[in-house]
C-alpha cells in the first residue's frame, strides 16, 4: 500500500504509525473487549487515555502546574467566543494582532462580547508579514488580554517571537502550529489549538490556560460555555470526544518517541527548508506569498507567475500523487501544509517536482 503525500491543511497527515497502533488496537483495546469508542468515559481505562494525554503534553511543553489543560469540542472557532466571553470583562478592552482570516473571524466574535482593539495589522500588506513588537499599538484602557494568531494557516506565516507587555495576558490560537517548535510557556495565559493540524483528528479542542485566570470569569455564562466547568470536572463534564483524545495521546507518545518538541523543530525546520530553498533558486517562478523572516514552516504558500501555470502545476502534482496543494479558496495560489506528521520524503518528493515542474514549464513563463 502507497500512502499519499498529504499536504492537507486540516484534517491533515497523521503519523502512519499512529494509525497503525490505532488499527491494532481498535476493536480490543487494552484487553477490554472493547473499542475505545464503545468505553464509558467514566471507565478507568478511558480515564488513563485522558491522565496520559495530559501527561504527555505537561511534559512535551513543559507545562507547569499553574495551568490547566482541558479537551473540548467545538474547534478553535468556538474558542473565538469563549475566550471574550470569559476574560473581557464589561470596562475592558480586548487587543488583537491581526495577521489573517483565523484572526479577523477571532476578532468578530469577540466584538459581540465587549469592546475590542486592533493593536496590529498586517491586512495591507496582503497578510505577507507578522507585525514586530514596536508596531503593536495597545489602547490606552484597561486591556482584557492581546490576542494572536500564531501560525496563518492561510497565508503561511508565523510568529517567530511573541509579543510581550508587562501585565498583559497573552491569549494565542494555535491551531496550526502547536508542538511544531518549542515555546515558553509561561509568555501565554491561555493557548486553544484545534486538534486536526497537528495533534489528531477534528473534534478536540486543547485549552492550555492558567489556573489564576478562572477568577476573572463571569458567572452569568451557560454551563458549557464557562471554562470553570470543564476544570473542575476534568474535561468530563460532558462526554468528551473519547476517540479523538485517544488519538491525541497516540500522537503524543509519537511524538516524544521521535525525540519530543527540540526534534520535532529541527525535522520541520529541514522540511521547510526544502521547500523555500526551491522558491529562492527561482524568485521568478515559484513566489513566496509570504516574506521570509514571517514565513511559517507549517505552511508553505506561493504563486506561479500566472494562473494557467498554477493550475497546470496543480493538475500535474495531482496527477503525481501529490494531495491537498491548492491554496485556500480566499486567495488561490499553492499552500503545502507540512505539519508534524508529514514525513520528509513527501517534501523531498514535492521539491524535486516543483523544479521538474519548472524546468518543463520555465520557456512558457518568459513569453
Ligand atoms: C483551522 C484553524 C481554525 C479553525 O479551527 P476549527 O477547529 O475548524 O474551528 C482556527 N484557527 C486557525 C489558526 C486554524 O488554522
Amino acid at each position: 500500500m502507497k500512502r499519499a503525500y498529504n499536504f492537507n491543511a486540516g484534517p491533515s497527515a497523521l503519523p502512519l504509525p499512529v494509525l497503525e497502533k490505532a488499527q491494532a488496537e481498535f476493536i480490543n483495546y487494552n484487553s477490554t473487549g472493547m473499542s475505545v469508542m464503545e468505553l464509558s468515559h467514566r471507565s478507568k481505562d478511558f480515564e488513563q487515555i485522558l491522565e496520559n494525554a495530559k501527561n504527555l503534553l505537561k511534559e512535551l511543553l513543559d507545562i507547569p502546574d499553574t495551568y490547566e489543560i482541558l479537551f473540548l469540542q467545538g474547534g478553535a472557532s468556538l474558542q473565538f467566543s469563549m475566550v471574550p466571553m470569559n476574560f473581557l470583562g464589561t470596562d475592558q478592552t480586548a487587543a488583537y494582532a491581526l495577521t489573517g482570516s483565523w484572526s479577523e473571524k477571532a476578532l468578530k466574535e469577540a466584538k459581540k462580547e465587549g469592546k475590542t482593539a486592533v493593536a496590529a495589522s498586517t491586512s495591507e500588506g496582503k497578510y505577507r508579514s507578522i507585525p514586530k513588537q514596536a508596531d503593536i499599538i495597545l489602547p490606552e484602557e484597561d486591556i482584557a488580554y492581546l490576542h494572536i494568531t500564531s501560525n496563518n494557516t492561510i497565508y503561511g506565516t508565523q510568529w517567530h517571537e511573541y509579543p510581550s507587555f508587562e501585565g498583559v495576558d497573552l491569549i494565542a490560537d494555535m491551531s496550526s502550529d502547536i508542538l511544531c517548535k518549542k515555546i515558553d510557556i509561561n509568555q501565554f495565559s491561555l493557548i486553544y489549538a484545534g486538534a486536526q493540524k497537528n495533534l489528531g483528528p477534528s473534534g478536540v479542542t486543547l485549552v492550555i490556560l492558567k489556573k489564576e485566570l478562572l477568577d476573572r470569569i463571569p458567572d452569568n455564562l451557560p454551563t458549557m460555555l464557562d471554562y470553570r466547568t470543564h476544570v473542575k470536572n476534568n474535561s468530563l463534564y460532558h462526554t468528551p470526544p473519547t476517540f479523538g483524545i485517544y488519538m491525541l495521546s497516540l500522537v503524543l507518545e509519537w511524538v516524544k518517541e521521535q525525540g519530543g518538541v527540540d526534534a520535532i523543530q529541527k525535522h520541520n525546520e529541514h522540511k521547510a527548508s526544502l521547500l523555500y530553498e526551491c522558491m529562492e533558486l527561482y524568485p521568478d517562478f515559484y513566489r513566496p506569498h509570504a516574506d521570509k523572516d514571517s514565513r511559517s514552516i507549517m505552511n508553505v504558500t506561493f504563486t506561479l507567475p500566472n494562473e494557467e501555470l498554477t493550475k497546470s502545476f496543480l493538475q500535474q502534482a495531482k496527477e503525481k500523487g501529490f494531495v491537498g496543494l491548492a491554496g485556500h479558496r480566499s486567495v488561490g495560489g499553492c499552500r503545502a501544509s507540512i505539519y508534524n506528521a508529514v514525513p520528509l520524503e513527501a517534501c523531498e518528493a514535492l521539491a524535486s517536482f516543483m523544479k521538474e515542474f519548472r524546468q518543463a514549464n520555465v520557456t512558457v513563463s518568459e513569453i
